[in-house]
């Protein structure tokens, strides 16, 4: 997918907003849902999207859906640093299946760094259990 890639209604990401497949939720909006990665590279990896906004990258998105999106991002990673302590918090964004995007609906990712722990690779391995998301997941909401 190059830059200039068209939106499609149908990625995964839109089907998660429709409610067409399952997600574990950490908050949602009229415009932002939170939830988190299935694939997850540390315990906590979790993701934001703006539920209107059909941009498949940084480079669609109108500033004010992008203001409500960074706030949600610091909003979360704030409630991931103290729910979950970790060491270090990344914060990344991929544009263009060149640089590692996957999924073409524009997504911030949070990632937790801890000490001593590598971090899984970008987008592979099996799928998370549901229930240890959730058990994640509640820590998180609970430092919302
Ligand atoms: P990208 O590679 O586009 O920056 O990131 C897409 C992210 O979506 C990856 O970290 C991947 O693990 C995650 N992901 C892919 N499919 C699903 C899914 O069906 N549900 C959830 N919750 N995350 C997904």
């Amino acid at each position: 997918m190059s830059l200039e890639a068209q939106y499609d209604p149908d990625n995964i990401f839109a089907k998660i907003i429709r409610g067409d497949i399952p997600s574990v939720k950490l908050f949602e909006t009229d415009a932002i849902l939170a939830f988190m990665d299935v694939f997850p590279q540390s315990a906590g990896h979790c993701l934001v999207i703006h539920k209107q906004a059909t941009a498949t990258n940084l480079f669609d998105v109108d500033d004010g859906d992008l203001t409500a999106l960074a706030t949600a991002v610091k909003k979360l990673a704030r409630a991931v640093r103290d729910g979950l302590t970790p060491d270090g918090i990344r914060i990344v964004q991929f544009n263009g299946a060149s640089a590692g995007q996957t999924v073409y609906h524009l997504h911030f990712h949070i990632i937790p760094v801890y000490e001593g722990r590598d971090l899984s690779a970008h987008a592979s391995g099996g799928p998370a259990h549901t229930q240890d998301l959730e058990k994640i997941a509640a820590k998180i909401r609970a430092a919302l």
